[in-house]
């Protein structure tokens, strides 16, 4: 598989291997991240990588697209399929610049914009300071509820109407619950604002009908690819027909030049995988494990952000532990379990190392470890925070982890 690299460029050979080793041998809970199948990976790899497309299907600039054009149509058409939407636009190249074109679409640098807090589950892409979209617009965040820890409808309505926002961003990164659409949707029409959804984290769940859909509610709609639609690292953007040349003309010749095409053609694959029977099988797995292990670790006594979770995300506080984010994450890595420190709402501490980890089921559903094997992953990870500077806690882990997860191979890893 690697031969022409390993002779080319042993280092990097000898890296890409050893990645893959680790991910093979690790337990994979970074909510965002997925296993991308094989034939996406292939199409990535291939050679449509070589070739310039700049434009859209039928006006291109360079010639030579009669494949492209086809492949861009056939993306296009199944996520269309999948999600219902009026127009989609598979370019973007990622979420960020999906996001980006959005805005460059639809208002002007300095209009007033509202979107969910960083620390309370939002995206540095929904106005947060350090990022463009808290640098050159008006952004204003909407919190979640200091209490139930669910995103305070009432304060967004409130700030809203104070702010008379031109567009408002409904999306999450790190939040367990449904996001209520319609709730957005109410306050959007009172103040006369665009509605965006967001759906990077939870578009393989819409697609397979286990998280309400924005299409019908929003006016635009953006996602990522890799993350629970396990397509190739990517963007897209999905839309009512009135905003498509304004999306469409955002991304080119707003934005970027030419579309990454070998992406392009790992979409179409994907959205071709999200249609198939099995996916909805795999997206119910990935739920009922994350309900299964939010379950595990509150009967051991951690406490989850909101108290449980609807989709495939857990942020749990682990300070009750006495530990920090940062130190239970490492902990965890150290014994083969890889997540993320994460923020949590009001979170006392700071961002680098904040009080909650942020744990995702997506991955590991895609090597077939389901709600059944929750208790043990609980057990590991209460074992592993529990003597978190304990590096015999953490081999003894890390070779369970092993012999468990190696029994799962994982889509599209190299066999080493
Ligand atoms: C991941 C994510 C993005 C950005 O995706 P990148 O591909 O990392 O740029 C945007 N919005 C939300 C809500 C996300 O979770």
């Amino acid at each position: 598989m690697l031969d022409a690299i390993q002779s080319q460029d042993p280092e990097i050979a000898a890296l890409i291997l050893a990645e893959n080793r680790r991910q093979a041998e690790t337990i994979r809970l970074i909510a965002s991240e997925n296993y991308a199948s094989k034939a996406v990976q292939d199409a990535v790899g291939s050679a449509l990588a070589n070739k310039y497309s700049e434009g859209y299907g039928g006006k291109r600039y360079y010639e030579g697209q009669e494949n492209i054009d086809e492949i861009e149509r056939l993306a296009i058409e199944r996520v269309k399929q999948i999600f219902g939407a009026e127009h989609v636009n598979v370019q973007p190249y990622s979420g960020s610049p999906a996001n980006m074109a959005v805005y460059f679409a639809l208002v002007k640098a300095g209009d007033p914009v509202m979107g969910l807090g960083l620390p309370h589950g939002g995206h540095l892409t929904h106005g947060w300071g350090v990022n463009f979209s808290g640098t050159y617009y008006d952004a204003h965040q909407y919190p979640v509820d200091r209490e139930t820890e669910l995103i305070d409808y009432d304060e967004m309505a409130r700030i809203a109407r104070e702010v008379r926002p031109k567009m408002i961003i409904a999306g999450i990164s790190a939040y367990p619950r449904v996001v209520e659409w319609d709730r957005f949707r109410e306050v959007a029409d009172e103040v006369g604002a665009l509605l965006v959804a967001d759906i990077a984290h939870i578009s393989g769940l819409v697609a397979a009908g286990l998280h309400p859909s924005p299409i019908p509610v929003c006016d635009v709609v953006t996602s990522t690819t890799h993350k629970t639609f396990r397509g190739p690292r990517g963007g897209m953007i999905m839309c009512r027909a009135e905003h498509a040349a304004a999306i469409d003309k955002a991304v080119f010749p707003g934005l970027q030049g030419g579309p990454h095409n070998n992406t392009t053609a790992g979409i179409a694959i994907a959205a071709k995988e999200a249609l198939q029977p099995e996916f909805k099988v795999w997206a119910q797995a990935v739920v009922d494990s994350a309900r299964a292990l939010g379950e595990q670790l509150s009967e051991r006594g951690f406490r989850l952000i909101t108290g449980g979770t609807d989709n495939h995300m857990i942020v749990v506080d682990v300070t009750a532990r006495g530990v920090g984010g940062r130190k239970a994450a490492a902990a965890l890595n150290a014994a083969g379990i890889v997540c993320n420190a994460n923020s949590i709402p009001f979170d006392p501490r700071k961002p680098w190392d904040p009080s909650g980890i942020r744990i995702g089921t997506a991955a590991i559903a895609s090597r077939g470890v389901g709600a059944e094997h929750m208790g043990r992953l609980a057990a590991w990870i209460d074992r592993v925070i529990a003597a978190p500077d304990d590096a015999a806690v953490a081999a003894a882990v890390r070779s369970e982890v092993r012999e468990f997860i190696t029994a799962f191979p994982a889509p599209g890893l190299l066999d080493s």
